[in-house]
Parts: C-alpha cells; structure tokens; sequence
C-alpha cells in the first residue's frame, strides 16, 4: 500500500508536468472507484489551470481555481505522466489530460483509490477535515503530541498510526520510528514522558524524511510506461526482520500482532 513518503514522491513526481498547464479533457473508463468518480468531473474541470499540486496525509490533489481533484491511490494505485500515444492498459482507470498532450494517469489494479471533485477549501472536505496534523509540520511537535496522549491506554503504536492524532505513520513507519526513539510499542500511550515523546516525534519525522529521500533517488522517472511508481525499498532497522540481529544490540529482533498487524521491536533497546 502506498505509505506517506510514496505519495509525497508521487506528487514531487508529477508535479513538474502538470502546474501552470491547463486541463483540456479528462477520460474516465472506469467510475466505480472506492467511491465513484463524479460524472461531471470532466465538465468542472475543463480548460481549468493547475495551480498547484499538493498533498493532505495521503491524499494528492490538484488546485484549480474553482476547486480541487482530489485523488488517493488506494491499496494499489500508481500515478504516471504519458502521452495519448501510450494506449491506456487494462487498470488505467483515468486519464487528465493537460496542455502539452501531457496525460495523467492513474492505474489501480484493485480499485480502491478514489478520484473525488472538492469545490471548496479542501480541508473542509469530509474526508479531510477529521485528520490530525501532517507529521513534517511544526504542528505535530512533543507538546502537541504529549497533551494528545494524556491517559490514553491504547499502546504507542496504535495510538501513532491514529490518522485522527498524526496522518501518514503507517505500520511499517511505526515500527521504525518506534526503534529509533527506543519505546517498546506495547507501552501504554499515556504512561510516557515529555521527553520520551520528544525522542518518538524526532524519530517519525526522521524516518518519513529518510524514506521520502530514499523515493527521491529510487523513482526519478515518472514518465516511462515501465515504471513502477510509488513502491519503493527502503533501509529497513526492525520491520520484517524477525529472528535478525538488532542493529544496535545484536540481540534478536522480536515480533507481536497489535490491532492484527505486526509490529517488529528489539526488546533490549525498546523500553
Ligand atoms: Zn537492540
């Protein structure tokens, strides 16, 4: 599934061929997306600007000046730049075509992105306005996150990847942001300190940065038929390396289920 530093690549990605170009039409093939695609979506959207390209959690979308396509890539979605002389293949759901015969496209074999048209302010869109903070903003900071936590009994883990407390830590980054700060992820959210919630926002931060860079470097070329955007391998320190030596101490990395995902610690280093 796309995380947060995937779809932050693939906005960094299409941007360039899409801002300050105008949409000239838009094919849908296929409505029935995790919701439906709204049939008046070319309509609205026709000889409208691109102002910009940006992202809320997982969510891209593009600004026009009459609103805002608003597209999430799901379980499976991929985003890629073309030209009408690449023919769309079976999952390539919709094509927005700008000036330039520029065409995104988004391809989502299972179907459970959306493609959804937002006429205000996007953060008043229902799907929007309940998420917490973006994770690389000031917003989310130690004391934000501290008062948030304050006798909560769910774990630390569960409580991070809370889209209503922090948008954008999913299970993989969870793990890893929890072995930084050295928080065993059992830990009652609650029952940690200031300066221990200092040490985990640190370590969210630094692991989206890292994993975003690493997107940077793998996944240049959003424009070749071939390319596979939006997954990419990242230096893992504790996710799926059950059995493995910790990095840090040698001993072995253990595994637990929480809220039925799996979550990979080093019980030595995570208190
Ligand atoms: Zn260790």
């Amino acid at each position: 599934m796309p995380e947060l530093p995937e779809v932050e690549t693939s906005r960094r990605g299409i941007e360039p061929h899409l801002k300050n170009r105008t949409i000239t039409g838009i094919t849908i093939r296929q409505h029935k997306l995790r919701w439906p695609i709204p049939k008046d979506l070319p309509s609205l959207a026709k000889g409208k600007k691109v102002l910009q390209v940006c992202r809320r959690a997982k969510y891209i979308y593009l600004k026009l000046d009459n609103g805002n396509i608003i597209i999430h890539l799901g379980m499976s979605g991929s985003l890629r730049i073309c030209t009408n002389k690449t023919p769309p293949e079976k999952h390539d759901h919709i094509d927005i075509t700008v000036s330039g015969n520029t065409i995104l496209r988004l391809r989502d074999p299972r179907k459970f992105g959306c493609v959804l048209w937002a006429p205000t302010d996007i953060n008043q869109h229902k799907l929007i306005s309940p998420l917490g903070p973006e994770p690389l903003e000031d917003v989310f900071n130690a004391k934000y996150l501290h008062t948030k936590a304050n006798k909560r009994q769910c774990s630390i883990k569960s409580f991070i990847m809370n889209s209503h407390v922090v948008v954008g830590v999913g299970n993989i980054y969870a793990s890893e942001a929890l072995f930084r700060a050295g928080i065993n992820p059992k830990r009652k959210a609650g029952n940690i300190s200031l300066a221990r919630i200092q040490k985990l926002v640190d370590a969210i931060k630094l692991t989206l940065d890292l994993a975003i860079k690493e997107g940077g470097t793998t996944l240049r070329d959003f424009t070749g038929i071939s390319g596979q955007p939006g997954y990419f391998a990242q230096k893992l320190l504790v996710y799926g390396r059950t059995g493995k030596d910790c990095t840090v101490c040698g001993k072995s990395i253990k595994q637990v289920t929480q809220q039925s995902r799996s979550t990979f610690y080093c019980s030595t280093c995570q208190r």
